[in-house]
């Protein structure tokens, strides 16, 4: 269990407040939904979760740990994932492999171990290969797994790219609008590889989503920003239903 907290977070990006005094929070097991209009600061949350962008004022928070305070990399290993709404894979490489470099990252192997081969590097390395079989084999494309990533459809790729997040024992998953270019079969199974996953692993999900009878389906609680301020947080039926996320969604 894990509780992921954002307290009181502004962005300032010179002149624009991407992020005005946000307070939210959510357990290890949910998922929330964060939506709103174009340029409304979903992405910049999401980036400040991540380590990515320092918040201006407040703070980021997994259970004690200041994430606001850390680098990206760091908290990527207190297990907050991030599946990137365009993903960035090795095109000539199989999907395999792009996994295994995943899994070595996530496992800190030095280039040094790699280069000497020593026993218990082959030992890790038979490890990784087990777990990347078992992502591959988990996300449904198994078949797919010596295909070169360029020859594969764009669905496939992003789910290689939520494999990626999957190979670290993550407590809290990040999406930012994963089905953006996806098919409507693709969006079912990505829902429905969704709640599998959250039900197997018990991580919490934050997406940010446009489709909102995608997000009303998968998620339990929405959380709504316009121009950078938090308007709505609640069930999706109340939230979609609110007077001031319809205003602001017709002002866009
Ligand atoms: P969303 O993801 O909801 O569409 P963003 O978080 O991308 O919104 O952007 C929020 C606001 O912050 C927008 O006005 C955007 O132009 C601005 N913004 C985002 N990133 C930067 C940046 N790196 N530098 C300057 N302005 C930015
Ligand atoms: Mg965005």
């Amino acid at each position: 269990m894990g509780r992921l907290a954002i307290e009181n977070v502004s962005v300032d990006f010179g002149g624009v407040h991407a992020l005005k005094d946000v307070s939210f929070a959510f357990e290890s097991g949910s998922i929330v939904g964060l939506i709103g209009p174009n340029g409304a600061g979903k992405s910049t949350l999401l980036n400040c979760i991540s380590g990515i962008t320092r918040p201006t004022a407040g703070r980021v928070r997994l259970d004690e740990a200041v994430l606001s305070e850390r680098n990206a990399s760091s908290v990527a290993g207190l297990g907050i994932g991030r599946v990137f709404q365009h993903p960035e894979l090795v095109l000539d490489l199989s999907v395999r492999e792009n996994l295994m470099i995943a899994c070595h990252r996530s496992l800190g192997y030095g280039l040094v171990s790699e280069l000497l081969m020593v026993p218990s590097v082959w030992r890790r390395e038979r490890e990784a290969a087990g777990r990347v079989a078992d992502v591959l084999r988990r996300l449904g494309i198994a078949d797919s797994a010596d295909a070169e990533v360029r020859n594969l459809p764009y669905g496939h790729r992003k789910l290689i790219d939520l494999g990626r997040a999957l190979l670290m024992d993550i407590g809290f998953l990040l999406l930012d609008e994963p089905i953006a270019g996806l098919n409507d079969p693709e969006i079912a199974h990505l829902t429905e590889l969704l709640f599998e996953l959250r039900r197997e692993f018990g991580f919490g999900i934050l997406v940010v989503e446009h489709n909102m009878p995608f997000v009303s389906r998968l998620c339990e609680r929405l959380v709504v920003l316009d121009l950078g301020q938090l308007i709505a947080d609640g069930r999706p039926a109340d939230v979609l239903g609110d007077a001031r996320v319809i205003a602001s969604y017709l002002g866009e």
